[in-house]
This record gives structure tokens, sequence and C-alpha cells, in this order.
């Protein structure tokens, strides 16, 4: 909703203008697609990972055990009773191996 900078009542879109049916000020209609646009790169935004099984999961940097790689992906487990920590089960990006912390 926009609203006219000279007597502030409501303006309307009309013709690719926003005019003011009050005082007769009209402006130019922008900032159109603006939410389209944040839309799209929010999708980009999301983590592509070689395996087929993690693309889903989100990343981390924890150093792996196994090759010393500094990314991976995890997972929660929800192990024993409801007010425990869960457990983070992380997958190294690269060598794909697979360990768990408690935090
Ligand atoms: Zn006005
Ligand atoms: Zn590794």
């Amino acid at each position: 909703m926009e609203f006219c900078p000279k007597c502030g009542a409501m303006m309307f879109p009309s013709g690719g203008i926003l005019k003011c049916n009050t005082c007769g000020y009209s402006d130019e209609l922008e900032d159109n697609n603006s939410y389209e646009v944040s839309e799209e790169i929010k999708a980009k935004e999301t983590v592509k990972m070689v395996g087929e099984d993690v693309d889903v999961l989100p990343t981390t940097t924890e150093t792996c055990p196994e090759c010393g790689h500094d990314k991976a992906v995890y997972k929660l487990l929800q192990t024993r009773s409801a007010d425990e920590a869960p457990t983070r089960i992380f997958t190294c990006t690269k060598c794909k191996h697979t360990w768990r912390a408690y935090d």
C-alpha cells in the first residue's frame, strides 16, 4: 500500500503510475518485481552437495576425523528421552565418513 507524500491519502495504481485521488499527485510505479527477485535468490542459495543422499542436509564446518576435511553435512537424531540434547550425525562431504557428536 502506498501513500501520497503530499497529502498522505491512499494512492492507487492506474496505468503504470500511482495516483492520488485526493490532491492529484502521481508517481511512477516501482518495486514491482522486488518480491519475485528475492524469492529467486533464496532458491539459488540451496547448497549443492556431491552425494545423492546428502544434498538436502545442512553443511557445517566440522573437521572430519578420517581425512581432516573441514566441511560436513549433519542431521539431528533424537535418541533417548526428549529432554536430552539430540545427537548430531556428521557426514564428511569429501570421504563420506560418518561420525556423531554430542552437544
Ligand atoms: Zn495526495
Ligand atoms: Zn573425510
